[in-house]
């Protein structure tokens, strides 16, 4: 993974403005490794698209992340904490490109590979078909030795393979257990690095913007130079202004 920097960053965030959090993620990637093409990017599982997100907010912003939720009970904010390395680690058998799975459950025997990131783009730009994504990584079905179709699956041997997906690539579907110190209601917080990465680079390119502004306005640096210049002196010339 390369670093990049500040006006590729903030090129980057220019681009995913208005543009929905996952392909933004995605063009991320691509700035980040730029040795995957895209063919190789649309190839990770949903699982390994996180991970590699995860390093890159452990590179830009540090390991930890704090997180708020509203209580759905009570509306009361709980804020809880993630921590990028802890993530990386409880994925202790990351699945290797391509694996086939198997599930043999009530006489099916089902054979499937993981979603990835072609998968999840064809969802969020064809929503009105939720079973497409399952259907597409169903690879073979037999019923009782015989060939079967999708559409002839019951809906607990799909729950058993989404749930098997889950298992195997288990960063693509980090969920936290929350509990409302306020009315003690416990609930599953979903945790999107992308959405997450995004928020935090809006912050981050809000707070260069201004930056940019401020030491033009005063020294009359372009924004090119001011971008380029190095972090800690670019800080110090701030802090002198803002005092
Ligand atoms: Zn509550």
């Amino acid at each position: 993974m390369r670093t990049l920097d500040t006006a590729e960053l903030l090129n980057l965030w220019e681009e995913g403005l208005g543009q929905p959090r996952f392909f933004w993620s995605l063009d991320l990637l691509s700035a980040l490794h730029p040795k995957l093409g895209e063919e190789d990017i649309a190839n990770l599982s949903v699982g390994e698209k996180d991970a590699r997100l995860l390093r890159a907010r452990e590179l830009f912003f540090g390991p930890d992340m704090i997180q708020i939720a509203d209580c759905p009970q009570c509306q009361s904010r709980v804020e809880w904490s993630l921590n990028t390395k802890t993530l990386l680690d409880s994925n202790t058998n990351p699945p290797p490109p391509g694996k086939i799975l198997e599930l043999i459950q009530d006489g099916y025997r089902i054979r499937f590979r993981l979603p990835d990131c072609r998968d999840m783009a064809l969802a969020l730009t064809c929503p009105e078909d939720p079973a497409r994504v399952l259907s597409r990584c169903i690879l073979e079905m037999e019923r009782d030795g015989k060939a079967t179709d999708f559409e002839s699956l019951p809906m607990e041997i799909l729950e058993a393979v989404g749930q098997k997906m889950e298992e195997t690539d288990s960063l693509a579907d980090v969920r936290m257990p929350l509990s409302c110190p306020d009315c003690g209601r416990e609930w599953e917080c979903w945790f999107d690095i992308a959405s997450y990465l995004w928020q935090e680079m809006n912050h981050w390119a809000e707070r260069m913007i201004q930056c940019v502004h401020l030491l033009a306005r005063n020294y009359g640096w372009s924004e090119k130079d001011i971008l380029n210049m190095n972090p800690a002196r670019r800080r110090l010339y701030l802090e002198m202004l803002t005092g």
